[in-house]
């Protein structure tokens, strides 16, 4: 299902399409103005009904710009080069085939919908293909439509893009420079779990490492798609610990062709605290950025936004606990009394002598524990960054949505509908983390940031902070 929508994003997909949208969508690509360019729809309309276009042109400019392709006669040339080149028409074949499949992660039922804009054979709509490309999919007649209507606005300066290669998720940033920051060309997160039993035998998982080699491609493919020059994508906790690397630093330079940064925990401290306190007022601080991730958590402490002090990285995360202490679904009480332990364990023993955590006067909680949590707290139906981003969350309120959680089992934590799939089973022990963490150092809320390390790459990239 689309993972998330800002309320801003609805009324412009509204003003672009002239109605209300009839699925639920989220926005895979934008122009650099910042408005939506590309949308992903929900396999099923308001209704239920099968909605087979995934992928949808949306920017007006871009949607002339392809009709006047189609007036040109260009579908009937090329259905006549399909008919004619057989290795074009395998390539389309192939578009076809891996869009269905992509409908069929969100649906297994939408098997048999068709291929690219619900197409069986050929090519009907040249937006529906265009979009597929911008989305990152590996569609000849796309890339060929984005090479014939490219620019569509006037050309700003030249995109970069990062990746941030977690324990649970995988995530892209494009960004457009423009004066002190950036607009935001795409951002998009999937689960993948690299960081499956890494604690345990130091080696990833194989399936694990497929799925995530495989979203890698298609978010370096879209990052090209939206002009991005240079693919930095860096790598954290899972990582740091896996020995056999060598797969996923042959894909990075195949698919991003850089080489795959393993960042250390004092780097992604310090990526961190620029990423969450870019932009904040500096009157409120000194900050404490607390980045809890799958395997590890930071705590980095600075005066000013964007310049790190003291860091400390600790090897807790939502991934690494659950695995260590919860056995049984729902958590056992005591089971979470493992994991409240342990964390405490380390918030004495290695977060107190590293950081002066209590001289903070703000906490900056980022990353997905923090953000979803907040928007189960609150009780958000979609997914709205904006609703989230630098909003508070009391410690008492982060208290009763740790209860929450705790009393529900995986399966109901993953029907919650602003949990991203794969964030359920372990959002309890990170939100133990969370609780815990602003309790012992006698914080009363913390500001929920959705700018983060990835963002932190970025701005580094950009020459910012
Ligand atoms: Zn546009």
């Amino acid at each position: 299902m689309p993972g998330e929508l800002r309320s801003s994003d609805r009324v412009l997909v509204r003003e672009q399409l002239g109605r209300e949208p009839t699925t639920p969508f989220s926005v895979v690509a934008r122009c650099a103005g910042g408005h939506p360019l590309a949308i992903r729809n929900a396999p099923l309309d308001a209704d239920g009904r099968p909605f087979p276009t995934t992928f949808w042109l949306t920017c007006p400019e871009a949607v002339k710009a392809v009709s006047r392709l189609e007036s040109a006669g260009w579908i009937g040339r090329l259905n006549e080069r399909i008919g004619a080149d057989p290795a074009f028409a395998e390539e389309v074949e192939a578009a076809h085939r891996e869009y269905a499949e992509e409908r069929e992660r969100d649906l297994p039922e939408a098997r048999g919908w068709g291929g690219v804009g619900g197409t069986r054979t050929g090519l009907k709509c040249l937006h529906a293909h265009l979009a597929w490309h911008l989305a990152g999919g590996r569609d000849p007649v796309g890339a060929w439509v984005a090479g014939r209507v490219w620019p569509v606005h006037p050309e700003g300066a030249a995109s970069v893009a990062a990746i941030d290669q977690g324990t649970n998720s995988i995530r892209l940033l494009v960004a457009e420079p423009v004066e002190g920051g950036f607009t935001e060309l795409a951002r998009d997160m999937v689960i993948t779990r690299l960081g499956k039993d890494v604690d345990r035998t130091g080696r990833f998982d194989e399936a694990a490492l497929e799925r995530t080699v495989s979203v890698l491609a298609r978010f370096c493919r879209r990052a090209r798609a939206l002009g991005a020059r240079r693919i930095r994508v860096g790598a954290t906790s899972a990582v740091r610990d896996a020995a056999d690397r060598d797969e996923l630093t042959r894909a990075v330079r195949e698919h991003a062709g850089s080489e795959l940064e393993v960042i250390s925990g004092q780097e992604e401290a310090a990526l961190s605290f620029l990423g969450g306190t870019h932009g904040l007022d500096p009157a409120d601080g000194p900050f404490c950025v607390m980045d809890i991730g799958g395997g590890s958590t930071e705590f980095v402490l600075g005066r000013a936004p964007g310049a790190s002090e003291r860091a400390v990285s600790t090897r807790m995360g939502s991934v690494r606990l659950t695995e260590r202490f919860v056995r049984s679904d729902p958590p056992a009480p005591a089971e979470l009394d493992s994991v409240r332990a342990e964390v405490e364990r380390i918030l004495a023993e290695e977060v107190e002598p590293a950081v002066p955590v209590r001289e903070a006067r703000t906490l900056v909680a980022v990353a997905g524990t923090a953000t979803t949590a907040q928007a189960f707290t609150l009780g958000l139906e979609v997914y709205d960054p904006e609703r989230v981003h630098r909003s508070h969350i009391t410690a008492l309120d982060a208290e009763r949505t740790l209860a929450r959680f705790a009393a529900m089992t995986d399966e109901e934590r993953a029907a919650i509908p602003v949990m991203p799939p794969g964030r359920g089973d372990v959002i309890t022990a990170g939100s133990v983390i969370l609780v815990t963490a602003m309790r012992w150092f006698g914080f009363d809320r913390a500001l929920v940031s959705e700018t983060d390390i990835l963002d932190g790459l970025v701005l580094e990239m950009l020459g910012i902070g």
